[in-house]
């Protein structure tokens, strides 16, 4: 659903300027550092774009799925790496918290998502537990007023970046589904948590995986997700949603950057591009916060 067209087709206009004036012209750096610019990412800060999905009381744009999807699809004219960036933000890494979160985790965790001051990454993936994710096998073992967590996590894409984590782990051993796995925010300072080295892949440049080692890491119970056991698997599927929403941008990718390459390398994209407005981005905040 779109709320208000007028309102959501600046937020448009404004993404398409940013990618074509910012994200496009910086995608050679981007292929050959494998780093997204920092000066993007503080771009990217400042217009909103790590709060997409984040309800407005807690800083975000509180955007609805069809509105994240067609933002998505803009910001996909230029590499997914800088979609990926901020899209475990706007999906998978905040939205168990908006779902089923406490009051306090939402207050803690989400205006710092919201702002990209966080970047959150969600960890559910084991080198034995991939399709079948009810079979994870990282333990989640209560210690007072902690959680002792043990177990590997793989593949997790802004693991290198990530500020806080939402991790899947099994509290109830004897269970062999997904019934018995909790969810937690596990922040990176968390001692006894360690993230391995970026995973080299065929393509992606700039949106980095790596695996996650807890080793005894002492989670503070507080930080299961909604209060008590049980409540991970719901979590960890509720916000599928919001990445199909994300992937829409990705599939929409590769067909559209065909087409610009066919163009540009009919000679045909000769256009000037216009000076950027310096504060665009705090004007489509301003707007949407109305
Ligand atoms: C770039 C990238 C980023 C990722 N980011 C994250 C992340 O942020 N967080 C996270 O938790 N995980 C992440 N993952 C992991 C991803 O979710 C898993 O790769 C995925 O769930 C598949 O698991 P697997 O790789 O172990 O493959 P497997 O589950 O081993 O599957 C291998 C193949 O077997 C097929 N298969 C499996 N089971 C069946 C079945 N019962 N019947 C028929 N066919 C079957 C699959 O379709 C697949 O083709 C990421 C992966 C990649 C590649």
């Amino acid at each position: 659903m779109i709320r208000d067209p007028e309102t959501f087709n600046i937020l448009l206009d404004t993404l398409r300027r940013f990618v074509r004036e910012r994200l496009i012209p910086a995608e050679q750096q981007l292929v050959d550092s494998d780093e997204i610019p920092p000066a993007i990412i503080a771009e990217m800060r400042e217009m909103g774009l790590f709060g997409l999905t984040i309800p407005v009381e807690y800083g975000g744009l509180g955007l609805t799925t069809e509105e994240e999807a067609l933002t998505s699809m803009e910001m996909c004219r230029a590499s997914p790496a800088f979609r990926s960036i901020a899209g475990t933000n706007n999906g998978i890494g905040s939205q168990g918290i908006v779902i089923d979160g406490t009051d306090e985790q939402k207050k803690k965790y989400l205006p710092r998502l919201a702002s990209g001051e966080l970047i959150g990454s969600f960890a559910l993936t084991e080198p034995g537990a991939g399709s079948d994710a009810g079979s994870l096998t990282t333990s989640a073992r209560r210690d007072g007023d902690h959680y002792v967590v043990n177990g590997a996590k793989r593949f997790i894409t802004n693991a290198p970046e990530a500020g806080v984590f939402t991790l899947m782990a099994r509290t109830d051993p004897q269970s062999k589904d997904a019934s018995g796995v909790s969810a937690f925010i596990v922040e990176r300072a968390t001692p006894g948590l360690t993230v391995g080295k970026p995973d080299r892949k065929m393509g992606q440049r700039g949106s980095h995986t790596a695996d996650v080692i807890f080793d005894n890491a002492r989670v503070p119970a507080a930080n299961i997700i909604g209060g008590k056991e049980g409540m991970g698997f719901k979590t960890a599927i509720r916000p599928a949603g919001r990445r199909v929403s994300a992937g829409a941008g990705d599939a929409r990718r590769l067909p559209d950057r065909d087409f610009r390459r066919a163009q540009h390398d009919a000679g045909s994209r000769a256009q000037t591009r216009q000076r950027r407005e310096r504060d665009y981005g705090s004007v489509v905040l301003q707007v949407l916060r109305l």
